[in-house]
């Protein structure tokens, strides 16, 4: 890495740098925060949370935003129900610093991060916390013409393209969604609704569109069990969802999705939920890497002394299955837990854990309006019940972030939006 210019702050606390402010990079901060001023030490050390965006997002309920009409809820009213500002999160974490800057390299032997700016972050710890983006596996005409959904502006740009299309015309809109795995599968179910709600709200006739689930692999839901994915499964059909398996997509003209063996869909529009990698700017860490470009950890989740990945970013194999952990909000947690406890650990000189990762995560999945597969592990719900285990585990979630009355505001606008189109 260059000499850049160093950032200007005062040198006698260490720096432990947390890069990315998703699920595992705010359990880190608020974890080893907490940690830390228990045991005296943030006098020692600084923690440094850096993301590109001023927000958090909670990517559980893009699919929502995806769905919910212009009428009921501009870009501007919908972002604060999904995107939280990371000052509020900070807001009890006194001490701590939020830099507002785009990570591009790391250099594990000097210890220091780069920014986009030009600027440069000497650290003694770092969580590795960056995330994932958009994996178009280079199918022909994919990128060009399918809508990806993974920030909040993907979702509103999704939104307002079909709101578009409707009020154009009466014709029935074809929606092609490429990928069976939970993202495709809450999106399709709840497009049902909003189309319909839709087609109401513009008096344009009869609700005929057509929405058809497009997965590469002989089942939708891969890695879930049985009974959750002949559940969404019936779900979908009684939703009227189309659902394609085996069928990989190889390839998209302006109208046309063409798939293995030769068959074609006309679209009007193409959504792609069916992959996702390691952000790129891993590349530049020096780092070994795995072939999807995720960071090789050790069991104590660390990729070269004192520099810990986690969530989407790590590359960590079940010590018993030898399987890559699932890209989900649970793992990063669970992860990012470990690594503030073994960054303390260090510091304390006390034995650091190793990653034990349970067979079986929790999981969510909406499959439409108010109807949800829940399995936490210890209580299984589905139906309205799994819907209102979805809320729970959202004002959960919230209230660890973010002070009482934010979180309670938050998430009763996130459920009176959500429930909008249902
Ligand atoms: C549409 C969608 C729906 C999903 N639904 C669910 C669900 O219902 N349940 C579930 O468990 N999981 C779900 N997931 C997966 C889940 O969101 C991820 O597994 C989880 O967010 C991973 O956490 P993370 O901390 O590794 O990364 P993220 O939460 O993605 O956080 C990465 C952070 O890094 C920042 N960042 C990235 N690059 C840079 C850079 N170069 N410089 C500075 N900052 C940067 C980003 O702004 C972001 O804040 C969903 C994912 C998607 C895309």
């Amino acid at each position: 890495m260059s000499e850049g210019r160093m950032m200007e702050r005062p040198a006698k606390r260490e720096h432990i740098v947390i890069l990315g402010a998703g699920f595992g990079g705010i359990t880190a901060f608020l974890k080893l925060d907490r940690a830390l001023r228990r045991r005296g030490l943030l006098g020692r050390y600084r923690i440094i949370l850096v993301d590109r965006h001023a927000h958090h997002l909670y990517t559980p309920a893009l699919y929502e935003i995806a769905a919910i009409p212009r009428g009921e809820a501009g870009a501007v009213t919908l972002k604060p129900s999904i995107c939280i500002p990371l000052e509020n999160i900070l807001a009890r974490t006194p001490g701590a610093e939020l830099l507002g800057e785009e990570v591009v390299a790391l250099d594990p032997t000097r210890r220091r991060v780069r920014f986009a700016s030009g600027g440069e972050l000497a650290f003694a710890y770092a969580v590795i916390a960056l995330g994932a983006e958009t994996n178009f596996f280079n199918i022909p005409g994919l990128a060009e013409r399918a809508y990806p959904i993974k920030t909040f502006a993907d979702a509103v740009r999704l939104r307002n393209r079909i709101e578009e299309l409707m009020e154009r015309g009466a014709e029935t809109l074809r929606i092609v969604i490429g990928g069976g795995g939970p993202a495709g599968v809450e999106l399709a179910a709840e497009f049902v609704n909003f189309l319909c709600v839709m087609k109401e709200r513009l008096a344009a006739g009869t609700c005929r569109e057509e929405i058809t689930l497009v997965e590469a692999s002989p089942e939708i839901l891969s890695g879930f069990n049985r009974a959750v994915v002949r559940r969404a499964r019936r779900r979908l059909k009684r939703l009227g969802v189309r659902v394609l398996t085996g069928t990989p997509i190889t390839g998209v003209s302006p109208t046309t999705v063409f798939l293995k063996g030769g068959r074609k869909i006309p679209y009007h529009i193409l959504v792609w939920a069916g992959g996702v990698r390691p952000t790129g700017a891993l590349q530049n860490f020096g780092l070994t890497l795995d072939g999807r470009g995720g960071i090789k950890v050790n069991e104590f989740l660390e990729a070269a002394p004192r520099i810990y990945a986690i969530g989407d970013n790590a590359s960590f194999l079940h010590p018993k299955s030898r399987m890559p952990l699932p890209g989900n909000v649970p793992v990063a947690e669970s992860e990012a837990r470990l690594a503030a406890k073994n960054i303390v650990a260090d510091i304390i000189g006390e034995a650091r854990s190793p990653f034990r990762p349970p067979e079986r995560w929790p999981f969510i999945l909406a499959v439409g309006g108010k109807y949800a597969v829940s399995d936490l592990v210890i209580v299984k719900f589905s139906g309205f019940l799994g819907w209102i285990l979805k809320q729970l585990v959202e004002l959960r979630y919230l209230l660890f972030i973010l002070p009482f009355p934010k979180a309670l505001r938050m998430w009763l606008r996130a459920v009176y939006y959500e429930t909008r189109n249902d």
